[in-house]
């Protein structure tokens, strides 16, 4: 089962500084069901309380050289900093598993972007930091696909990062684990045209590199590919993209539909184009159609089941 990490209060854990929680229905039920929820609180981790002194970040050098610290607000006299960095070497190898991770907006810890950074004297600079467990999280594994709980009510957001979730699962297990030219070939195959979706130019940069992966060095060239992969799929798709693809694909099944059908999925298609059906409409048609008129290669292609259906995605 795919694990992915999330703050533990946006699964309902009453770990906030207040004695509270910031519960998800949406992470708390519906993904929760599908995928594996491994719940970490940084803050309690390293030894706070709950309820706690409020805590934030103090840019200590006040813009210079960014000396960012995790300090508490009153005064800005108890640093942890220290603290967070040993607690993230301790559940390092846990995260060394996961596919993904969801965290709580807002946080001077678990805060993904817009985080408020303090000066010395304790006012406040700008909203552009991040919490410190997310830089941690971010040097260590740059390729984790990471999102925050509020983000996910946005269709085009979710559809990115639950794909990113699979796609990282998928070459962790196919690639990663058995290291090959062959298997680094056999997923560039599958995720074709998942990644044509998102960012077509990436795409050819990644086919150079499987290309290249013997005379370049295979661990050198399955880092990239990955670097590449989830920065591709990290970039929104769009309409053009992705009428693109499904017009590709047709092309696949011409030999085998009747002129009715044919006309059918290409209706199908405009109307998407055109901003008139969801995308599920053209690509439910092919689904159906490769049930009757089997295609190993379309079968095996990650676009058409990036991810579990139950999370009801696919903008
Ligand atoms: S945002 Fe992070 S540190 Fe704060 S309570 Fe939630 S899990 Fe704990």
């Amino acid at each position: 089962m795919i694990k992915i990490g999330v703050s533990s209060c946006v699964v309902g854990s009453k770990v906030r500084y207040d004695g509270g929680h910031k519960r998800s229905s949406f992470v708390a039920t519906t993904v929760s069901d599908i995928f594996q929820m491994v719940p970490f609180c940084p803050e309690v981790g390293m030894g706070m309380s709950v309820p706690r002194p409020t805590i934030h970040i103090r840019d200590f050098t006040n813009g210079d050289n960014g000396d960012l610290r995790l300090v508490d607000s009153k005064d800005g006299s108890i640093d942890h900093t220290p603290k967070m960095a040993v607690y993230f070497s301790k559940i390092e190898s846990q995260i060394q598993e996961l596919d993904g991770y969801i965290v709580a907006a807002k946080s001077p810890s678990c805060g993904m972007e817009r985080i408020k950074v303090f000066n010395k004297q304790g006012d406040m600079m700008h909203r552009k930091g991040q919490g410190l467990f997310v830089s941690h999280l971010k040097r260590a594994f740059p390729n984790l696909p990471i999102e925050e709980d509020g983000r996910l009510n946005d269709q085009g957001l979710k559809d990115s990062f639950f794909a990113r979730v699979t796609a990282h699962h998928r070459f962790r297990k196919m690639v990663l684990e058995e290291p090959s030219v062959n298997s680094l070939v056999q997923f560039h195959s599958q995720f074709k045209f998942l990644v044509l979706a998102h960012k077509p130019d990436i795409y050819r940069l990644m086919g150079r590199v499987v290309a290249n992966a013997k005379s370049q060095g295979l661990e050198s060239s399955i880092k990239e590919y990955f670097t590449l992969m989830m920065s591709a799929l990290s970039k929104a798709s769009t309409r053009k993209t992705h009428t693109n693809v499904l017009m590709h694909l047709q092309g696949f099944l011409k030999k085998s539909l009747t002129k009715d059908e044919k006309q059918e999925l290409c209706e199908q298609i405009e109307l998407y184009r055109t901003g008139l059906v969801p995308l599920l409409a053209p690509l439910t048609l092919l689904r159906h159609h490769l049930k009757r008129h089997p295609n190993q290669y379309l079968e095996n292609q990650a676009y058409m089941h990036p991810y579990p259906l139950e999370l009801g995605i696919m903008s």
